[in-house]
């Protein structure tokens, strides 16, 4: 069962179960031991981005709603910083998701 994939030349996805969606290396900065069924990536990976006050990368349908009626919603920053060691996923305590501070195992990776 893969659980990371090789995207294009550069690219190497796995799933993030934290943000609830994949992150890409590229191997050529970090180091990855080819196993996509196993996966071990050094060093750790973090992650900043922004996040809709409900928790969404997108706005659901209440913020959208909001926001078309003329109201500024400011994005949330969001940490997510893990390690991926024989197939399963350590994230640190800086991460800003429920499951900082948790290892889990990857999942499999599917588009
Ligand atoms: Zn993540």
């Amino acid at each position: 069962m893969p659980k990371a994939k090789k995207v294009s030349e550069n690219r190497v996805a796995f799933y993030c179960q934290g943000c609830k969606g994949s992150h890409q290396i590229d191997p050529g900065r970090w180091e990855f031991n080819g196993d996509f069924e196993r996966p071990t990536i050094s060093p750790s990976i973090l992650v900043n981005s922004m996040h809709y006050p409900e928790g969404g990368k997108w706005p659901t349908d209440s913020e959208h709603a909001r926001m078309m009626a003329g109201e500024r919603i400011e994005g949330v920053p969001s940490i997510c910083h893990s390690f991926v060691r024989d197939g399963r996923i350590e994230y640190l305590n800086d991460c800003t998701h429920e499951l900082r501070g948790q290892t889990v195992d990857l999942q499999e990776f599917k588009e």
